[in-house]
């Protein structure tokens, strides 16, 4: 029988159909994406630097990961000889198997510690460890203490990262001791799915399908789902799963009785009726508290789980660019002003700050008085308060500037403005093609902000490959793009 692994167990308690396919449709997984593949790497970062904070142990990694036998053995033997530290120790109990990130034994006691990428704990992090604490009991090695070791939120680089202060250790001991009998009955309940090869038990599609993980075989066991279905109803909260229950399937079929939100009905009358909205005195009122001159801003950042900037923290938005369209008045053409940082710059020991750096030109960009737009503007104002803890000297500067913010994303947000082919977004991505068909991002090397992030934090890595003064001229392209995309919009909405 195949063994059920930690992942496997996970995939079975979400969906037993998914643990499955898992096993015997391999043909339905789809590729491993850049993301994972990212995820997994930065994963394996993780999980060497929390090494150090428990060094010298013995490494019982498998040589190949279909054939974990040389771990199971190597493990028991050298817990049975006394080693103080053992990294991916593996266990296993009547086909059912656990690895862990670091054993430690201290005091006398055996601690287990799960190392997560994340900066907090979740639920199925518990769950993950209760099976872990399950097999290492079931095969004799049960440990006194569990412990997760996850990412300080609060942890500041300075220099060198310090595992000590890079980490927080949280005893769950008791919580995975309590999800023992859980534990216990779905491994039973699981060990069934593993046998029956020949029979992929039947689940329907719910909201298990998204909870905890978004599900790799949605594009097979959802293709039923038409594509404007009641799922894409925005803001939903379970009326979407009560009309598929009654067998409406279609935003077209949902009859006109059924209590919708002003948003929802917009986006099924779009559908039924190809009509679109405009409330055109709340759109007025709204743009006319704007004043000149206007400055249309977007700022691109990296948010790396570990900083790679002294003063930051893990997955803070790190600004390393922005796009600035300025329109001085009502006849006035448009202006562009830009900055790029120098990936070079965010070197520990870099002379040159790349948020100072940043800050002073925004002096030399903005001016004193007029309205900065951006679409979702709290993220950018989130950015500045952050430099503005970070520099308190241009703290006065910097809150000037946020004073000043207005949203562009209101009107969509707040359904003032609908057209079919929004779908359910309000983002930027949906409404600019929908406002202006003829303007793209097609055309552009770097075509979307994760790009864009991942290349410039690649730079600043030193491990991106390619043409560097090229692709700088892309990242402006691309961001420039942005601006111009909300000016566009500004513009449309000033003409309704
Ligand atoms: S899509 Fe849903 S029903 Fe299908 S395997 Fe995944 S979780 Fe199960």
């Amino acid at each position: 029988m195949a063994l059920i692994s930690k992942s496997r167990f996970v995939s079975g308690v979400q969906c037993e159909k998914k643990l499955y396919y898992d096993l015997y449709r391999k043909d339905l997984k789809p590729p491993i994406s850049e993301q994972q593949k990212e995820l997994f790497s930065s994963g394996n970062i993780i999980g060497q630097l929390a090494q150090k904070l428990y060094p010298n142990g013995k490494d019982a990694s498998p040589e190949s990961y279909y054939d974990f036998s040389s771990s199971f053995k190597n493990t028991k033997q050298w817990i049975n000889e006394g080693v103080e530290t053992i990294y991916e120790a593996a266990f296993l109990d009547n086909d059912v198997m656990a690895a862990l990130d670091i054993l430690h034994h201290q005091n006398g006691e055996r601690w287990a510690i799960e190392v997560k990428s994340s900066t907090d704990v979740n639920n199925y992090h518990i769950t993950d460890a209760a099976l872990q604490y399950w097999v290492m009991s079931n095969s004799g090695f049960k440990p006194d203490k569990f412990f997760l070791m996850h990412v300080n939120n609060k942890f500041i680089k300075n220099g060198i990262i310090d595992p000590k202060e890079f980490f927080t250790l949280k005893e769950i001991t008791d919580q995975v001791i309590e999800k023992q009998y859980e534990v216990n009955h779905n491994v039973i309940r699981l060990k069934n799915v593993v046998k029956n090869k020949e029979s992929e038990p039947f689940v329907k599609i719910g909201k298990h399908c998204s909870s905890p993980f978004i599900c790799d075989y949605m594009h097979h066991c959802w293709q039923h789902i038409p594509e404007n279905s009641v799922f894409s109803l925005p803001y939903a909260r379970g009326k979407e799963w009560e009309l598929y229950e009654k067998g409406i399937v279609e935003l077209a079929s949902i009859p006109d009785e059924v209590e919708l939100s002003h948003r929802q009905k917009l986006q099924v009358e779009g559908i039924k009726h190809g009509t679109s909205y405009v409330d055109r005195t709340a759109i007025k009122e709204f743009i006319s508290d704007w004043t000149y001159p206007l400055y249309f801003f977007d700022f691109e950042t990296v948010f790396p789980l570990i900083p790679v900037l002294d003063g930051t923290t893990p997955m803070q938005q790190v600004p390393f660019q922005y796009s600035l369209h300025i329109k001085s008045d009502d006849r006035s053409e448009m202006i562009h002003r830009e900055f790029l940082a120098d990936p070079a710059s965010f070197q520990s020991g870099s002379t040159r700050n790349p948020l100072k750096a940043i800050i002073e030109q925004l002096k030399t960009d903005f001016g004193p008085n007029g309205s900065i737009v951006a679409y979702n503007a709290s993220f950018e104002m989130d950015v500045l308060r952050k430099l503005a803890i970070a520099f308190p000297e241009d703290k006065a500067f910097l809150d000037g500037l946020i004073n000043r913010f207005v949203d562009l994303l209101i009107p969509f947000r707040k359904a003032w403005y609908y057209k079919p082919e929004m779908g359910n977004s309000a983002s930027i991505k949906y409404v600019l093609p929908a406002i202006a068909p003829e303007f793209s991002y097609k055309d552009l090397e770097i075509s979307n902000g994760g790009l864009a992030s991942n290349t410039y934090l690649s730079m600043i890595l030193n491990e991106f490959e390619g043409n560097e003064a090229e692709t700088r001229k892309n990242l402006l392209a691309y961001c420039e793009r942005d601006t111009l995309g909300m000016v566009v919009i500004w513009k449309h909405l000033t003409e309704l």
